[in-house]
């Protein structure tokens, strides 16, 4: 079609707008200027004359007809634009559809309140279905995945992605809901003990929502119950003789930075460690301390040496005053109940809890200094509670907070540390017990959940995985955490690009079409900066395993190895900030403090520590210490092991304990950095083994106001995600692909039965296609045809609806 009939009058179009991104507007007139430039009289829903002078792309978006308009799936738009895809998630939100298809991802736009989507009639219905037939759904993404496990036996993963507060850990519970939901025929009333079974391990699965989001969820500035942590559960459903089983697993919970050498199996992301003991204005530490104060009896309070105003606790008090405390009873209540369903009893809810409240008293010992020497008064009342619930001796406990002991070869010498140096080793402990605890949690919950069918759970060879991590985070203030957090989500922004520009590829190569391959905008040079031999992770552990090595000298670092022309496009040193360095993630530029790197990378417990914690006289924290050390290994052996490929890679981060305690000389210290790294790379490889769905969560406002909409906030995580960046290819290529079959089935009243040689039979499918284009009048550039499927490029579909509706 020429540029001409292309912009003739009345012809829909998009018009820029600062605040809006577009707006309505129609063709009045198009004049010709040059060979290829063009003079547009634009008119707007106001009648307001705009005049825009371009060529090609320069020229305005053409918008859709109406019935493409808010189309269920974004594949099918004929007119594939920023503006027409920002639109159609943007009508279908108003009418309140939160779900959209755009190819083989589900959108999902948080609508920041209680909606009717998802009542057991709900589930009922989604299941044997095919993902068109009804409206886009997560459940249709759920079920799509457990019918490609039970049709070919892959694996399957279901990656949940999105900004913080745009809603995965809520869509991630609700599939997990729908995974876990007895499936007809399947199980059935059949009085079998498998099936009460599987409901129990259904209840199981539930319970471990609040376990987690209490110990691993905390309140931001983005979102009032954001992860601090990632979670891969993986759903096994075996068949046995009579019915179908459940089992899950949870993996990828590490947060300690030990390792037993090459026993590692799978990728493991960690929990945010630094929270527990530090947190920015109006944000929180971990729930379940301030559940634990809000919903304690007041004689178990007491007993722990607490008391319900948790502002009298350093490591709660230093955000502010917050305002989620309401339910923080509620939900204690609710986390009891949890713990007891997965089979934590009372008596161990109370050694949980003397832990924790050993914590807060850690927290408030009152460290203080002479002209150079960090002090501790004999009697401090936090150090006593601290100690007594953690079975250490105050005596050692703080001669080993104020002093530090170091080996030459020769001797060892004690020297004294500073107040604030001693205060790093009293919070490193604390860091380092909840952390432990966090993992004494999730293999107790992994037990419970596997516990019945243990055998059969490692015999099975397929499952659905639920991927749901931290979402990708920009404060004004970045730290080591956020780098980690926007490492991951830029590893999984990766995989997705190379999946779907491939998967898109395939089909035409399937269908064998003349394609010459494209390439898509790549994120790698982004990675290569981050975890590259000489990037920013790797001068980070150089940095932290000098004695004098300081955040500065590791910003100098960075800046002489990074700031090269080569590297222009990603890493960035800020015109406006000190101490800092930028990198231009694929949602965003994101500028890093270096501020405290180097200490968060290092993160160690001194020996001495860990060897007085592990000698407690509290027989829970022994087995909280050593189950969370030797948790490696005790997952249960799992079919397609792709840790076995990665393991055998030696990594400077999988060490032995001595790496923790600082014990050995002759290995490295694994650093959070390089166990992150790791972490994330057999996570990868085990997606890479299974078959994915993606599910993308938007955030549609900045304030969680429910049904609030802000299109160009949308555009930009639109952008981000790479929803317009899949486009690109499909406009490069061929967008629409229907089988010959469906494409006369909708088309064939374009032509005459009679017309052709002969009377055409309803089978001649293919012959029927040819037959529309020619009559359509559509160019031979803009179809091809496969062996089963007739491709078409953008636009031609409109066409053809335009006159499919004027017949
Ligand atoms: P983070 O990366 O910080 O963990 P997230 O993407 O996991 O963020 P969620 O915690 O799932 O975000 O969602 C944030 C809030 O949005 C929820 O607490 C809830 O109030 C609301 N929300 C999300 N999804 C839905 C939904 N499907 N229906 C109703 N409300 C929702
Ligand atoms: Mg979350």
């Amino acid at each position: 079609m020429t540029t001409l009939s292309l912009y003739s009058p009345g012809t829909p179009v998009w018009l820029d707008d600062s605040e809006l991104g577009w707006v309505f507007a129609e063709v009045s007139s198009c004049t010709k200027v040059s060979a290829d430039t063009f003079t547009l009289v634009l008119k707007d829903a106001n009648s307001k004359e705009t005049t825009v002078t371009g060529s090609g792309t320069s020229l305005p978006h053409l918008r859709n007809p109406p019935l493409l308009e808010s189309a269920d799936d974004l594949a099918v738009l004929s007119h594939l634009n920023e503006p027409s895809i920002l639109y159609a998630v943007q009508s279908r939100y108003a009418q309140r559809k939160i779900y959209t298809y755009s190819g083989i991802v589900l959108l999902a736009v948080n609508p920041f309140s209680p909606v009717p989507f998802y009542t057991p009639e709900i589930v009922k219905s989604y299941i044997g279905h095919n993902k068109g037939e009804l409206e886009p759904h997560l459940f249709a993404i759920a079920e799509d995945a457990y019918a490609a496990m039970l049709l070919d036996g892959t694996g399957q993963t279901i990656i949940v992605s999105g900004e913080s507060g745009a809603g995965k850990t809520e869509s991630a519970k609700l599939v997990m809901r729908f995974i876990a939901a007895p499936k007809a025929p399947a199980v059935n009333s059949d009085t079998n003990s498998f099936v009460d079974g599987a409901s129990q391990v259904e209840q199981q699965i539930q319970a471990t929502n609040p376990i987690l989001e209490a110990f691993g969820n905390a309140k931001t500035t983005r979102n009032d119950n954001s992860s601090r942590f990632g979670k891969y559960i993986q759903v096994k459903i075996m068949q046995l003789p009579r019915a179908w089983c459940l089992t899950a697993f949870y993996r990828s919970y590490y947060s300690i930075p030990i390792d037993k050498s090459s026993e590692q199996e799978f990728g493991h992301i960690f929990l945010e460690r630094s929270r527990l003991t530090y947190q920015t204005k109006t944000e929180r530490n971990y729930h379940i301390f301030y559940q634990l104060c809000a919903g304690l009896p007041s004689k178990d309070l007491q007993n722990l040496g607490l008391d319900a105003d948790y502002s009298h606790f350093h490591y709660l008090n230093q955000g502010g005053p917050s305002t989620t405390e309401l339910s923080d009873r509620d939900k204690f209540y609710a986390t009891q109940d949890a713990l007891g369903i997965i089979g934590i009893d009372a008596e161990r809810q109370t050694s949980i809890f003397q832990i924790l409240a050993a914590l807060l008293h850690l927290g408030n010992i009152n460290i203080t200094q002479t002209r150079t020497d960090a002090i501790i008064d004999d009697e401090d009342p936090s150090m006593a509670h601290a100690m007594e619930f953690l079975g250490v001796n105050p005596a050692e406990f703080k001669k080993w907070t104020i002093k530090k002991q170091i080996t030459t070869r020769a001797e060892k010498i004690v020297t004294t540390l500073t107040a604030p140096q001693a205060v790093q080793v009293r919070d490193s402990i604390s860091r380092f017990v909840y952390a432990c605890l966090f993992e004494w949690l999730v293999t107790a919950i992994n037990e419970s959940l596997t516990g019945k069918y243990g055998d059969a759970a490692a015999r099975a060879e397929t499952y659905i995985g639920v991927l749901d991590i931290y979402g990708f985070e920009h404060f004004d203030k970045n730290s080591f955490e956020q780098f980690c957090i926007n490492y991951a989500n830029e590893r999984l922004q990766h995989e997705f690009n190379t999946y779907v520009f491939k998967l898109a590829q395939d089909d035409y190569v399937k269908e064998k079409i003349n394609w010459t391959f494209i390439d898509f905008d790549d994120n790698q040079p982004a990675i290569d900066v981050m975890e590259g031999k000489l990037g920013v992770l790797a001068l980070l552990d150089e940095e932290s395993r000098l004695p004098t090595g300081s955040d500065a000298s590791f910003l100098q670092k960075l800046n002489a190895q990074l700031d090269k022309p080569a590297n222009k496009a990603v890493y960035k040193m800020p015109k406006f900030a000190n101490a800092a360095f930028t990198i231009a993630h694929y949602a965003l530029d994101v500028t890093y403090q270096v501020e405290g790197f180097l200490e968060k990378n290092r993160d160690t417990v001194p020996e001495e520590h860990l060897t007085l914690l592990t000698s407690s006289s509290n027989a829970f924290l022994r087995e909280v210490l050593d189950t969370a050390l030797h948790r490696v290994g005790t997952e249960p052996a799992d079919p397609p092991s792709p840790g076995d490929a990665v393991s055998k890679i030696p990594d400077p981060g999988r060490t032995s304990l001595a790496g923790t305690t600082g014990r050995g000389t002759a290995v490295k210290k694994p650093t959070l950095g390089s166990i992150f790294k790791s972490s994330l790379g057999t996570l990868m490889d085990m997606l890479r083994m299974t078959n994915v769905h993606y599910i993308r969560c938007l955030k549609p406002n900045q304030h969680k106001t429910a049904w609030e909409f802000n299109p160009l906030q949308v555009l930009a995580q639109l952008r981000a995600a790479g929803v317009l960046e899949t486009i690109r290819i499909s406009t490069a290529g061929y967008p629409s692909r229907w089988t010959f079959q469906d494409f006369a089935r909708r088309y064939h009243m374009l032509i005459h039965w009679r017309e052709g040689p002969q009377l055409i039979k309803r089978e001649q499918w293919k012959r029927i296609c040819v037959l529309v284009l020619q009559k359509a009048g559509i160019d031979k550039s803009k179809h091809q045809f496969g062996e089963t499927k007739i491709f078409l490029r953008t636009g031609v579909l409109a066409t053809l609806e335009g006159l499919r509706s004027s017949k």
